[in-house]
């Protein structure tokens, strides 16, 4: 019987561990280890910030529903691991060994690289995790109450863009609803080098649309932003031209801010010799495996992803929910053809798609591949894709509880695009 140990319950590690077990059945174990004892649905989070949705909504207890499947389950932090002799090491002080490992740690959130950023140190909030959203509703309310300036955006070498152009478009909505927009000025800060850049070179007409979409809602930005520091209420930025040089500093006062970060691997993977790149993030081959430690498989945000053509700001390749689905689905085959004796050959479609929630319509977009050129590069707004989203989170949050093995993105997406395969 052999072992494989999935790390992190996210989308990612959720999905690995559900989709191994059915694929494995009860000749090998499976076990899943978080260091919280809940699933969050990560994209509902903007939603949480405007008092759309509750904890309760938009997250789920592991335990229960994994055990229900014969996963076992342990919410205690990986805190080491020793890839040589297969042991990793959990906060609660247990050591397990493992035949197959697969990282999905998702992002260590880099907000000390900018002085004063973050919710800790108090200079911006987050929508990243469940807490940080929670926290960020308070800042929202407290703005509704005493309205002023906000920046929205996301910081030098940021990978994930989409989620602070949601942002962006949510709060006016619920800004508007309140009655307070008016008194709310809104700059986007973004270190993109063109609006609809995404981290992907931009797909489509991304860069017209989100940029009419701004102007329509009286969002102005700043692009090739680096932000340099955060304090006494002012966000220091260099708008830097496309050589680098600095273009303009721009000093701006605000009263609420939510910027995302940029991202890098978790702290106890971080320097593990050919394991991961010196940002902390998991090298993997073609089949989702680590070059150096074979049997260390990685999908989703933890994993390194060369970037695109390189921007006057740094930025990075953001890794969405299609792509992890499709990197889980390929380790599974792939551990599972290697108890078989097989040679592990299956790969990951690294295509994007995304949805993205303008708070009453949506725009949605396919990267096919994801950086171009490309075959398929498709951008398009409308209502239709606030509800196919709405649809989408009700649809991931069952398949969390029954798991399902059918990728979500492929089955809610797909249908609305009109797209058969996605190879
Ligand atoms: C605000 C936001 C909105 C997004 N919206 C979308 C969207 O609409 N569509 C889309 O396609 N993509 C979206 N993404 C991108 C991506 O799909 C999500 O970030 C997704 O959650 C990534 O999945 P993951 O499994 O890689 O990481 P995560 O979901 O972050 O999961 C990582 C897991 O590892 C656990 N973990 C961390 N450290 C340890 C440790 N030391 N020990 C044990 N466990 C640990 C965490 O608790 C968590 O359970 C969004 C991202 C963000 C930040």
């Amino acid at each position: 019987m052999a072992t494989v140990i999935v790390i992190g319950a996210g989308l990612g590690g959720m999905s690995a561990a559900y989709e191994l077990k059915a694929e494995l059945g009860k000749d090998h174990e499976v076990i899943l280890v978080s260091n919280k004892p809940d699933f969050e649905f990560t994209p509902s989070n903007p939603w949480i910030a405007v008092e759309w949705r509750e904890r309760k909504e938009t997250s789920l207890p592991v335990e229960p529903y994994v055990s229900k499947k014969g996963i076992r389950f342990i919410a205690s932090a990986l805190e080491a691991l020793n890839p040589a002799e297969k042991i990793i090491t959990l906060a609660d002080g247990q050591t397990l060994s493992y035949d197959y490992l697969v990282l999905c740690t998702g992002p260590d959130l880099a907000f000390d690289e900018i002085p004063g950023a973050g919710p800790e140190a108090g200079g911006t909030v987050s929508v990243c995790t469940l807490s940080h959203a929670e926290h960020c509703r308070d800042n929202v309310k407290a703005l509704v109450a005493e309205p002023g300036s906000v920046i929205v955006g996301a910081m030098p070498g940021a990978s994930c863009f989409g989620p602070a152009y949601e942002y962006a478009f949510i709060l006016d909505k619920h800004l508007r609803d309140k009655k307070v927009r008016k008194n709310v000025p809104m700059t986007f800060v973004t270190s993109e080098p063109y609006i609809g850049h995404l981290g992907l070179d931009g797909v489509g007409d991304s860069k017209g649309m989100l940029e009419s979409e701004l102007r329509q809602r009286d969002i102005h930005w700043i692009c090739n932003a680096k932000v340099v520091g955060i304090a006494n209420g002012k966000m220091e930025i260099d708008e830097v031209n496309d050589d680098g040089s600095l273009k303009k500093h721009h000093s701006l006062p605000y009263k609420h801010s939510m910027m995302l970060p940029a991202f890098r691997g978790i702290k106890p993977l971080r320097g593990i010799d050919g394991l991961v790149n010196p940002r902390g993030f998991v090298i993997v081959d073609a089949q989702q495996r680590n070059p150096k430690y074979p049997n260390i498989y990685a999908a989703g945000v933890c994993i390194a992803i060369a970037p695109q053509h390189p921007t006057p700001v740094p930025t990075g390749v953001p890794k969405t929910g299609y792509m992890i689905e499709s990197m889980v689905r390929a380790i599974t085959a792939n551990i599972h053809a290697e108890l078989k004796g097989e040679s592990p050959t299956a790969k990951a479609t690294w295509n994007a798609i995304c949805l993205a929630d303008m708070g009453d319509t949506g725009a949605a977009f396919v990267a096919m591949p994801q950086i171009p050129p490309r075959n398929v590069a498709w951008f398009k707004k409308g209502k239709w894709v606030h509800l196919a989203k709405i649809a989408f989170e009700k649809y991931f949050l069952h398949k969390m509880q029954v798991g399902d093995t059918e990728p979500a993105y492929e089955r809610a997406v797909l249908k609305y695009l009109g797209i058969d395969k996605l190879e």
